[in-house]
């Protein structure tokens, strides 16, 4: 079997003809399987849904309960037969539940890893080198200037600014699935253990983490009608990104705006977004990241789903292992 005859890119996303099924398609479909909960790969609406069981629940906390027709909840490593095509669900280190998609058949793998990360992070299951003939990649940050630094190193900057500025609310911005989480737990690793504010919109997935075993220390909702500025003096906020562009983020004493993302790196980014405060704190790999798992895994050949796809299929090729983009449509990474 070749390998394109097992998985294929379709219009709907990735697509199994032997078990007709698709991987986090970005329309309806009658049977998906999901690799975690950002929105551009987990949507409403399919029939059947296959993921882990904190998938599911993510995505009943943000679609409601009847999000899809049937779900199945699978553990990490469980072998599940799908019309005599074997898929196997593997920790990918992106964001709580977050997993890699194995499918295989008559002794071919391929590796579909969803979004994934390789650097510590305490909020979910560390990501698993998977060996396989195929290895489906992104390619978020797939150019070489793109090197995440040290994300303890890049929160001691926030602690450094409360002390800086102890007058000042810092309104930390970061998405709501996983990366809000991370920063909470971060900071309660660097050893802020005060009270922490969070917006409305994070409460739920938060209160999640927590039943998940998460510690994320003292929360409090950041609720500026019933309390005056003076309340939030010093404070850390964290809350969407889209939250501080509104009326509510004006009420915070003379707010100092930060934001955690990967895409911080790119200084023009953080300027044009207003944000006194970069912090460059990714749940994607960066460049380096990249390279190293398809150097551990050693595929017979590396299909690139989305981001910069160009620069990394062209790194394989001169390794020596065959690539090509997939140019899926419809994923732009809402958690980074
Ligand atoms: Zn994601």
């Amino acid at each position: 079997m070749k390998p394109d005859q097992l998985l294929k890119p379709a219009p709907a996303g990735l697509y199994c003809p032997a078990g007709d099924f698709y991987i986090d398609p970005v329309r309806p479909v009658a049977r998906a399987l999901i690799t975690h909960g950002h929105s551009d790969h987990a949507r409403a609406g399919h029939g059947a849904v296959l993921a882990t069981r904190e998938t599911l629940d993510i995505m009943a906390i943000r679609y409601g309960e009847d999000f899809c027709g049937t779900m199945q909840a699978a553990a990490f490593g469980e072998r599940i037969d799908l019309g005599g095509v074997t898929v196997s669900l593997h920790p990918a280190g992106h964001v709580l539940g977050s997993a890699q998609i194995a499918v295989e058949k008559d002794g071919l793998r391929i590796v579909a890893s969803g979004d994934y990360k390789r650097g510590a992070d305490p909020t979910c299951a560390p990501y698993e080198p998977v060996p396989c003939d195929v290895f489906i990649t992104e390619a978020t940050f797939g150019l070489p200037v793109f090197h995440h630094p040290d994300p303890k190193a890049e929160m001691g900057k926030l602690l450094t600014s409360l002390r800086q500025f102890p007058e000042r609310s810092h309104l930390v911005g970061a998405y709501s699935l996983g990366k809000s989480q991370r920063v909470l737990r971060l900071l309660r690793d660097c050893g802020y253990d005060a009270p922490i504010y969070i917006h409305g919109s994070l409460a739920r997935l938060c209160d999640y983490y927590v039943s998940r075993g998460i510690d994320l220390g003292d929360l409090r909702p950041a609720t500026t009608e019933k309390s005056s500025p003076a309340d939030f003096r010093g404070a850390v906020v964290v809350g969407p990104p889209s939250a501080f562009a509104d009326r509510w983020a004006r009420r915070f004493n003379e707010p100092l705006i930060a934001f955690a993302s990967g895409w911080m790196m790119v200084r023009q980014r953080a300027k044009q977004g207003g944000v006194e405060l970069p912090l460059v704190i990714s749940d994607h790999c960066d460049w380096p990241e990249l390279t190293e798992t398809i150097r551990d895994l050693a595929p017979q050949e590396v299909w690139v789903t989305h981001g910069r796809e160009e620069a990394l299929v062209r790194w394989c090729e001169l390794s020596g292992v065959p690539a090509r983009p997939l140019h899926l449509v419809g994923y732009e990474d809402e958690g980074d």
